[in-house]
């Protein structure tokens, strides 16, 4: 199920050919009917884009918490298992490093990024309540920066962003002095801690990620070693609230998921940045393109 906000049905194209594939083109923040038997929900539903929540704030606010709340009501009438897509952002510029479950966090809930970072706080308090006072099986993924094929290019998102300016033959822009730090996991890395999540019973927080830390220059520089481009890198202004270091420790993960990454940065780079160069012309300006007029 999507409203295709952010999504893009050319993404799940080939899975239309399989016999037990439905798609719903539905706003989870609207009533949820869905006819039958349900065994497990999966919601992650949301902008997850800086540049986006900018852009679509009150979706933002509505997807976390209308969204979330849709999606608690039919997993306790459905009887099924629910895991919610929270976000290393309910850490917000964190004051402990690495992060861990436990930190409670560092958000301004009236800043740029709060419409992003309170709706998930939101999220993991309801889905709390639902295990809580309805007996609801649920689980929280914490997932920290994750990227893999088919991101849109003008997402805003700093992997897709560089690889697009790359792909274009322009300047990386580096935000602030670069000294920022983020850690990126490989999808299909995520994927495998979301199912043993899914799979385990589990009811607390966990982060999912990848703790291999890196600054925004160093990260620059291995875009450009990747891509073979000479080009340069400029610098623009830090947004407000861009978090100063983000790594998880998955310590938890490692003890109860005996899961841990095992695609390292330059493996997983190297995938996405053969699928945008597969692309044609056309199919890599449609990546570049969104237009979020007209939503209400
Ligand atoms: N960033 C950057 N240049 C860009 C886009 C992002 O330097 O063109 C920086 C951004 O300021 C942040 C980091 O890259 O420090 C990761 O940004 P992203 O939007 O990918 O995710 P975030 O972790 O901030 O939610």
């Amino acid at each position: 199920m999507d409203n295709l906000i952010t999504g893009d049905l050319k993404n799940i194209e080939h899975l239309f050919p399989l016999e037990h594939f439905e798609f719903y083109h539905h706003d989870v923040t609207k009533f949820v009917h869905i006819p039958g038997k349900l065994d497990y929900i999966l919601h992650f539903a949301s902008p997850a884009s800086p540049i986006d929540y900018l852009k679509i704030p009150i979706q933002t606010l509505k997807v976390g918490s209308l969204g979330t709340l849709n999606c608690l009501g039919l997993a306790k009438e459905k009887k099924a298992t629910i895991l919610v897509a929270s976000t290393s952002e309910v850490y917000g510029d964190p004051l402990v490093h690495p992060q861990n479950e436990d930190y409670y966090g560092n958000v301004s809930p009236v800043g740029p990024r709060g419409v992003y970072d309170e709706a998930k706080r939101f999220m993991e308090s309801i889905t709390m309540a639902y295990h809580r006072f309805h007996g609801v099986d649920t689980r929280i993924a914490r997932i920290f920066n994750t990227y893999g094929s088919r991101m849109r290019l003008n997402d805003g998102r700093v992997v897709p962003a560089f690889m697009g300016q790359a792909l274009r033959g322009e300047d990386l822009t580096v935000f602030g002095d670069g000294k920022q730090t983020r850690s990126f996991c490989y999808i299909d890395d995520q994927i495998e801690g979301i199912y043993r999540l899914l799979m385990s019973d589990y009811t607390d927080p966990i982060n999912i990620g990848n703790p291999d830390e890196t600054t925004i220059n160093e990260f620059a520089q291995e875009i450009l070693d990747l891509t073979g481009k000479d080009l340069r890198i400029i610098h623009k202004p830090l947004p407000k609230d861009d978090p100063l270091q983000r790594q998880p420790d998955i310590t938890r993960a490692k003890e109860i998921l005996g899961w841990e990454p095992k695609v390292g940065r330059k493996e997983g780079l190297r995938k996405v940045y053969e699928y945008f160069l597969s692309l044609s012309p056309e199919e890599l300006k449609q990546k570049e393109h969104r237009d979020f007029s007209g939503i209400s």
